[in-house]
């Protein structure tokens, strides 16, 4: 039997960039993939043999439709990888210029995104006993990144999130672990010339590993996380950037 063996795992954020790899990676060991985006991507889910869905996942009901739909497709959600968030359309600003709307949106989706999916799929995890739910987080709160406050301020929550649900679906057998990426050569930060510009040259130099980061390089995290091998595992983070911040 294949790794992930027909298990079930919805993948927010998974219509391009880190969160497309991560749906590749989850269906080639074997999972049913649920590709939900706010920008329904039928092309992605087509090409894995999956479903897709239009989700925001700052919107309550859309994250309860999504969770139904994707357990009247296949009976069962056994992962939720919460990666959709507000990164890549970012650009540099000083703190005090940042506008309340433009706050408002990175915490909604980012934080308020991540709790929604969360709290939309766990009633069918408990019921199953069993769950893994894997939070895409970022290194730049461990760095303490400047002129990104809210993103950072915001990734830094997912962390505080990460302990305390792994603490209340511990009982469950639902366990919650965070992956922590550098920056990464997505397909939204490729779009990002500003970004590119600013933070490329000086990422990768400052790694162990000097080179670029690419959304391939955070697959086997979340494999590691949802797999057996990791079944003691609860509540951590693991940061993912080549070797430019150690934990
Ligand atoms: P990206 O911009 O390439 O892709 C993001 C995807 O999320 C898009 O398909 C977009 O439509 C979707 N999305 C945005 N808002 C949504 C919403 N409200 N509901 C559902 N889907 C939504 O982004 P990426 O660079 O691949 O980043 C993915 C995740 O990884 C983000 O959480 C980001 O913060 C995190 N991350 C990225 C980097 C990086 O440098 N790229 C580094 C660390 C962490």
């Amino acid at each position: 039997m294949s790794r992930l063996g027909g298990q079930v795992a919805i993948v927010t954020g998974s219509g391009q960039g880190i969160g497309r790899k991560i749906a590749e990676g989850l269906a080639g060991a074997g999972a049913r993939v649920v590709v939900a985006d706010v920008k329904k991507a039928d092309d992605v889910a087509e090409a894995l043999g999956g479903l897709a869905l239009d989700v925001d996942v700052s919107d309550l009901d859309a994250c309860e439709r999504m969770a139904r739909a994707a357990f009247d497709e296949y009976g069962r959600i056994d992962i939720l990888v919460n990666n959709a968030g507000i990164w890549s359309s970012l650009v540099p600003t000083p703190f005090e210029q940042l506008s309340v709307e433009e706050w408002r949106r990175v915490f909604d989706v980012n934080v308020l995104g991540m709790y929604l999916a969360t709290r939309a799929v766990t009633p069918y995890m408990r019921k199953a006993g069993r769950g893994r739910i894997v939070n895409l987080s970022s290194g730049t709160p461990y760095k303490g990144v400047p002129l990104f406050l809210h993103y950072v301020s915001s990734k830094g929550a997912v962390i505080a999130m990460t302990r305390a649900l792994a603490k209340e679906l511990g009982r469950d057998n639902v366990l919650v672990n965070t992956i922590a990426p550098g920056f990464t050569l997505s397909d939204g930060v490729l779009a990002n010339q500003v970004q590119l510009e600013q933070l490329q040259e000086v990422s990768a130099s400052a790694r162990v590993l000097i080179r670029d980061q690419y959304p391939e390089d955070i697959v086997g995290a979340v494999l590691f996380f949802v797999g057996e091998e990791s079944s003691f595992i609860t509540g951590q983070s693991l940061v993912v950037d080549g070797g430019a911040f150690f934990n």
